[in-house]
């Protein structure tokens, strides 16, 4: 590890000031925030991330940790720890899908000191990204090429891939807040602004090293999810291990029923993409449908339309057609009452 210099941010908007000149987004950004640090940390060991200045964000904890609802929706600060957002009772009857995404997510080690902010913005597990012997990697180093093209690719993305990138997002939570319409909350040296958070995250396209619209010096503070709760929600995740491992295709479902007819769906796919991926078509296609096994098959077929399997990862159009096929009919049957 280089050394690196580290200070304790005292306010948000003083701290995305002092982050300015360096777009933190970026992998090999000179200045990062630190949360729970529980990825950073990982890369510094690894010499995959080398930033000559953390700034400790858990200062700012006591006003963005924080989780509230109104007659507006949900609120939930970036600086939550993961445990305390998965168990929290309103949020664990009320948008199951959040809890689940969390518990499935990490070790309870690890999810008492991630915070959910940090958590959206994991890297990509790609072997050869976080392999610093590896020199082909146009994520880790712009301009260099991709090892996993024509390398062992049993992992990698399905949808959004580029000729550039094909690494797979890898994380939960991004796909459970997708699912519910989830808006983020940033604050810069400018000030706060919102956006969906759907738009938070970018395929790689020529430009994999940037994996958010971030600004820079931009930080989370908090997730808000509006309108009324989604108890008809769920989270699937399909792994090689179910003790621990990460997902090799997953799928978050919020459902609105009239009897067995879709008044509304929301379905994010993780595992199979370049990042969080809403299958807006799925969505469309299920609307007013009476839903059954039949309905949701197609939609699990629809949500992978576009996909571009490489060499080795054939097997995640399959299975990620049937885990959005699973989780609409674990959605389903959920004892809801409306
Ligand atoms: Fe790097 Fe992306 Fe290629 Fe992996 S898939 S080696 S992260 S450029």
């Amino acid at each position: 590890m280089v050394p690196f210099s580290y200070s304790r941010a005292t306010d948000a908007q003083t701290a995305a000031g002092k982050a300015r000149s360096a777009a933190s987004s970026h992998v090999g950004a000179p200045v990062q925030f630190m949360g729970g640090g529980t990825t950073l940390l990982d890369l510094m060991k690894l010499s995959v991330m080398q930033p000559d200045a953390l700034i400790d964000i858990t200062p700012l904890e006591r006003r963005y940790a924080g989780i509230t609802t109104s007659h507006d929706g949900l609120r939930i600060g970036a600086l939550a720890r993961m445990t305390d957002v998965a168990e929290s009772p309103v949020i664990f009857k009320n948008y199951p899908v959040l809890s689940q995404s969390l518990l499935l997510a990490a070790s309870q080690q690890l999810r008492n000191m991630a915070r959910v902010g940090g958590n959206a913005l994991q890297r990509t597990r790609c072997t050869y990204f976080r392999d610093t012997t590896y020199d082909q990697c146009n994520k880790r180093n712009p301009g260099s090429g991709c090892a996993a093209m024509d390398g062992y690719n049993r992992e990698h993305a399905v949808l959004g891939t580029s000729d550039d990138c094909i690494a797979t997002y890898p994380g939960d939570w991004a796909q459970a807040l997708i699912a519910l319409d989830a808006n983020v909350e940033l604050m810069g040296q400018n000030g706060p602004r919102t956006v969906p958070f759907a738009d938070l995250h970018r395929v790689p396209g020529n430009t994999p090293h940037i994996e958010t619209n971030l600004a820079p010096g931009e930080l989370i503070t908090a997730f808000v999810i509006p309108g009324p709760p989604s108890p008809r929600s769920v989270y699937t995740k399909i792994r090689d291990r179910d003790s621990y491992q990460f997902g090799l295709a997953t799928a978050a479902v919020a459902l609105r029923l009239q009897g067995d007819t879709v008044t509304q769906a929301r379905i994010a796919i993780g595992g199979v993409a370049t990042k969080p991926w809403r299958a807006a078509a799925a969505e469309q296609f299920l609307q007013g449908k009476t839903l059954d096994e039949a309905a949701a098959t197609q939609a699990g077929k629809i949500a992978f339309a576009g996909a571009r399997p490489r060499e080795h990862n054939a097997y995640k159009v399959p299975l990620g057609q049937a885990t959005v096929t699973r989780a609409l009919l674990q959605a389903k049957q959920l004892d809801v009452q409306v």
